[in-house]
């Protein structure tokens, strides 16, 4: 499978992927932890403020998470509203209840171009799967007469979720790691660390400040923008920011080549193939990681003008727009955050 790896300036030793642990909960060196949950690469780094103890506790909430909402292992929440698609409503976490309400909040707000209901079609053409596909028309029409977000039925008080049609399928790929991040960000808050980086497989929360010479938690933090037709690592700018999490969608996350062609992992929920328009990738600035991933999914499959005039509907959420012909947009906001890299190659809009 394909992995995401962290695009954190300053941290290119985190590209080593490997697990870690901390040996000896040495303090006041900088320490990262890597594991992989929720389907890629996590890491968190506390610098200086490494903790055996919050990792752990991050880690353990990781899968608390995966457990609860993953479609790729047996019997989670999620795994059993699918097996009970058009049977019978079954009883779920309470938090499960509100991630499904998120991700319906944000099917209706796109349009159903973001939709939690895609499970079918994603199964269908298995990207990232060890068997991609290039699906016949007709499983393709199959798939799209399955999805839809308003077939997904949530009862609050009862605490149950139902898919209305037998074969429905919810898949959370789109929003569950950006939940996980403001999950594992509050226990950051909780054990009174003054700044860190989780990146989760690419969902960055840049938690508080960053650690300036003088000792003072000041700093901004630097995330490197990925270009997304070159190698990883590869930058076409930086994101200068305080608190605040920057998740990517977009052509290069997860991919399979068949015949020659690149297909990608974000899926029309109008035409069933992987979305096709001038965009790249679509970076997502927010207070809350979890708006920040199903944002990105969501104004990448919408297109540029549908998906920057949503962005723009929204307060404190900015947004980069990086397009085929090497051009890059940003919300008004984003423009004091961004600073271009590679202007050999891309170059800054201003229309
Ligand atoms: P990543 O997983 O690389 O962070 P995204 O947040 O954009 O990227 O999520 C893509 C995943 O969301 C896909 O792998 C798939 O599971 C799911 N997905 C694909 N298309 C859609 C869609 N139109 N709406 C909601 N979820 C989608
Ligand atoms: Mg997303």
């Amino acid at each position: 499978m394909f992995l995401h790896y962290a695009m954190i300036l300053g941290m290119f030793f985190l590209l080593t992927g490997c697990t870690q642990k901390n040996p000896d909960s040495r303090m006041n060196t900088s320490q990262v932890y890597a594991e992989f949950a929720l389907g890629t690469v996590c890491t968190v780094n506390l610098y200086d403020h490494s903790s055996e103890k919050v990792y752990n506790d991050i880690f353990s909430r990781l899968f608390e998470i995966e457990n609860l909402m993953s479609i790729n292992k047996a019997d989670t929440d999620v795994d059993r509203i699918n097996q009970n698609a058009g049977i019978k409503p079954v009883q779920v976490h309470q938090e499960v209840i509100e991630l499904l309400e998120k991700a319906r909040d944000y099917a209706e707000l796109s349009g159903g171009a973001f939709d939690p209901t895609v499970g079918p079609l994603v199964r269908l053409w298995g990207i990232g799967s060890a068997d991609p596909q290039i699906p016949e028309q007709e499983a393709i029409q199959e798939a799209l007469s399955l999805i839809n977000w308003r077939d997904l039925v949530i009862d609050k008080e009862a605490g149950t979720a139902f898919l209305r049609r037998s074969n429905m399928m919810l898949d959370l790929g789109a929003i569950a790691k950006g939940y996980a991040a403001d999950e594992a960000a509050k226990i950051l808050s909780k054990a009174g660390v003054p700044g860190g980086i989780i990146d989760l497989g690419g969902n960055i929360v840049a938690y508080k400040n960053k650690k300036e010479s003088n000792g003072e938690y000041t700093g901004f933090w630097r995330i490197g923008l990925q270009n997304p037709l070159e190698d990883r690592g590869t930058y076409i700018g930086i994101l200068e920011v305080q608190h605040k999490s920057i998740v990517t969608s977009g052509i290069y996350e997860r991919y399979a080549e068949i015949n020659g062609t690149r297909y990608h992992h974000i899926l029309s929920t109008a035409n069933g193939y992987p979305v096709d328009n001038d965009l790249l990738s679509v970076t997502i600035i927010a207070d809350a990681s979890m708006d920040a991933d199903a944002l990105s999914t969501a104004v990448f499959a919408l297109g540029y003008e549908k998906g920057r005039t949503l962005i723009e509907s929204l307060d404190r959420v900015e947004g980069v727009f990086v397009f085929a012909d090497k051009g890059i947009r940003l919300t008004q906001g984003a423009k004091s955050m961004f600073r271009l890299h590679d202007a050999a190659s891309y170059c800054l809009l201003t229309d």
